[in-house]
C-alpha cells in the first residue's frame, strides 16, 4: 500500500488566485472512501494517511483551469484567462 500523508491545512483549503488573467491549472483526483473512513471523518477525526492512497484512487481528471473551467491546451495556455475565482463569474 502506498500512503500519502494528508496535510490538514489542505482539507477544504481556500484557493489562491494566481492573478487577473492568469490560469489556475489544476488536476482533480477522486478517491473512494470506505464506510469506516466516512464515519471517522464525520466525527471530526484526523483523516490519516490512508485517505489518499493509490489503491483508493478512482479517477484523475484534467488538467484544466479552475477559473475559466476550460481543459488545458497550448492555445488556451497562451491566452489570458477570462475566468474568476467566484462562483457567479463576477470579478471580485
Ligand atoms: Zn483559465
Amino acid at each position: 500500500m502506498t500512503e500519502v500523508p494528508v496535510p490538514t491545512s489542505k482539507i477544504s483549503a481556500q484557493l489562491t488566485d494566481p492573478g487577473r488573467g492568469e490560469h489556475l491549472w489544476t488536476i482533480i483526483t477522486m478517491h473512494r472512501v470506505s464506510n469506516d473512513m466516512i464515519r471517522h471523518l464525520s466525527r471530526g477525526a484526523e483523516p490519516g494517511p490512508e485517505l489518499l492512497d493509490h489503491e483508493n484512487l478512482i479517477t484523475l481528471e484534467g488538467p484544466g483551469c479552475f477559473k475559466c473551467e476550460q481543459p488545458y491546451s497550448r492555445y488556451l495556455a497562451n491566452r489570458k484567462c477570462t475566468g474568476t475565482m467566484t462562483l457567479n463569474g463576477e470579478q471580485p
